[in-house]
């Protein structure tokens, strides 16, 4: 019998659960809906991702994820206040939306919005969880070799993948 342990180029089904260091429950898989992901895509956090690395199926294990290895250390900056107008008027918007704009220097940066106003929208290059030390709990119900298109799509497809197509 082989043993199929993950490494890059193989698809993953886990289902998870994210808590920060209270146990506040941040994120979830829904039971019956695992995440599917790319090892060595990019598609999940990078401590996550490597915690994952040689593990089988039937795998059942919690990480705790640094800043660094999560979404990124805080940093200091001033929210940005956009024009409500800015938006297409039928937009939906929402707390922690993400969107890019243009600073200053003319870079594309991407941000996400902390508050709505009526007549402006605050944003923050911040992702909602920089800072936040990533507790996963995690269990591996499957691994299958990627096809050649997953690989260079870089992501999965199929029931629990994309479904662009
Ligand atoms: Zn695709």
């Amino acid at each position: 019998m082989q043993i199929l342990g993950i490494r890059d180029g193989v698809v993953v089904e886990v289902d998870y659960t994210l808590r920060d260091d209270a146990g506040k429950v941040l994120d979830a898989s829904e039971p019956g809906d695992p995440l599917a992901y790319l090892q060595g895509a990019e598609n999940i956090v990078p401590g996550l991702e490597r915690a994952l690395s040689g593990k089988v199926i039937g795998d059942a294990f919690t990480v705790r994820v640094e800043p660094t290895d999560g979404y990124g250390e805080r940093i200091a900056v001033e929210a940005k206040k956009i024009p409500r107008k800015a938006f297409p008027a039928r937009m939906k918007l929402a707390t922690e939306m993400q969107f890019e704009i243009e600073d200053e220097e003319g870079e594309t940066i991407a941000v996400y919005i902390t508050a709505i106003h009526a007549d402006h929208v605050l944003c923050d290059p911040n992702h909602p969880l920089a800072g936040v030390y990533l507790n996963f709990e995690v269990k591996v119900l499957s691994i299958r070799e990627a096809t050649a298109e997953e690989v260079e799509h870089g992501h999965p497809h199929g029931p629990h993948g994309h479904h662009h197509h």
